[in-house]
């Protein structure tokens, strides 16, 4: 039982707005697919995909445990494993999960293991890589794979995917449209030699933002659907879904020359009240945010964080504010603020969320 105070609420509301909001953006027949990869983005993949399940055609994961903590949850939604391994791929049949063959190392394996079980029709899918340069199959292997395919019913190939690398960036414009171009043509290539039309994906979030034109049969939605769209205008008309509070545990009075903290790093110049929150490196708060860097929310006022960030606490001033001994407070429950976080971190969005510790208890508001 984590009884810990500190708590990522997770807003079932914001999800619901924000699937809708990429909704309206697609067609009626496209189907969805919620990333749920790295524990829902660093809030909790089992919730979200529980909370989800009617609501989406797929969900994903990145690797096999992930799938199976969905499955052992009760979730029956198709789920595809973003990069298995071989050493998975006999749980992964277990649990009914789907896995992305991305070279003739893994794919042999699955075949061979579909004839040993054997399974039948036993969904598929394939990536090909289009300019990414990470995982997947290249144009040239095509009749390789296919020659494969004809001699066995014991798997199906239920899509044909690829994953862009710069669809945030319309600079990059002409080196999406590329991909975009070359996995059309690729995948076409691949299921006219097959004989029956797999679905065909590509588009991330940003992809559904940038160039909704090529989201084929499904889109991958992952950061979107916890409120991050590709800049401002976007992310704007999103909901915040990672909410993450926690309450003073002990306010000390310092006097001038007395220091907080390790290593002594805050020096009080004039008589300073500080508050110990019980959130630290190990919940996943950077030590960037130290040093007067990040701040927190404590009844509405923004406080800063003095000293170094320890493991499990930091201490902020609350001199100016008036607060006591557990009352709430707040590392981040808005777009804004989780942004300015993200900035004082050096990082990105997608850092600051997975960063979020295993630690820190996790909750649904629906
Ligand atoms: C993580 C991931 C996504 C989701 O990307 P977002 O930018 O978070 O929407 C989609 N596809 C693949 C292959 C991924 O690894």
């Amino acid at each position: 039982m984590n009884n810990h105070v500190t708590v990522l609420e997770i807003d079932g509301n914001a999800l619901l707005h924000n699937l809708n909001y990429f909704k309206k953006k697609l067609n009626e027949k496209t189907k969805i697919l919620a990333v749920v990869k790295a524990f829902g983005y660093g809030s909790d993949g089992v919730l979200v995909a529980k909370f989800l399940q009617d609501k989406v055609d797929y969900f994903a994961v990145a690797y096999t445990h992930e799938g199976i903590a969905l499955r052992e949850a009760g979730v029956k939604t198709p789920i595809l494993v973003l990069h298995p391994q071989i050493s998975n791929l006999e749980a992964i049949t277990q649990h009914h999960l789907e896995p992305n063959l991305y070279n003739f190392k893994i794919f042999e394996a699955f075949l061979q293991l579909a004839e040993s079980i054997p399974l039948m029709n036993y969904p598929l899918h394939i990536k090909f890589n289009t300019g990414l340069n990470r995982l997947g199959f290249c144009h040239t292997d095509i009749d390789k794979i296919i020659t494969k395919l004809k001699n066995t019913n014991r798997v199906k190939v239920q899509s044909l995917f690829s994953h862009l690398a710069a669809s945030e960036d319309l600079e990059e414009k002409d080196f999406t449209v590329n991909q975009i171009s070359n996995f059309t043509y690729t995948a076409q290539q691949f299921y006219k030699l097959l004989g029956y039309k797999p679905m065909l994906h590509i588009l991330n979030t940003s992809g559904v933002v940038n160039f909704a034109k090529a989201q084929f049969d499904m889109v991958r939605i992952g950061i979107g659907l916890y409120g991050f769209g590709n800049g401002a205008k976007e992310t704007n008309q999103l909901k915040n879904t990672h909410n993450l509070k926690s309450i003073i545990s002990q306010i000390h009075f310092i006097e001038p020359g007395e220091t907080v903290g390790y290593n002594r790093a805050f020096v009080a110049k004039n008589p300073t009240k500080s508050a110990t929150i019980p959130i630290g490196h190990a919940d996943g708060l950077s030590r960037k945010l130290g040093n007067k860097k990040g701040y927190v929310l404590i009844n509405n006022k923004k406080v800063k964080i003095i000293g170094n960030v320890c493991m499990d606490m930091i201490m902020v001033d609350v001199t100016k504010i008036d607060c006591k001994e557990g009352d709430e407070v707040i590392v981040f429950n808005s777009q804004k603020m989780l942004q300015d976080f993200t900035t004082v971190s050096e990082t990105i969005v997608y850092e600051t969320l997975t960063a979020i510790s295993n630690r820190v208890k996790k909750t649904l508001k629906k």
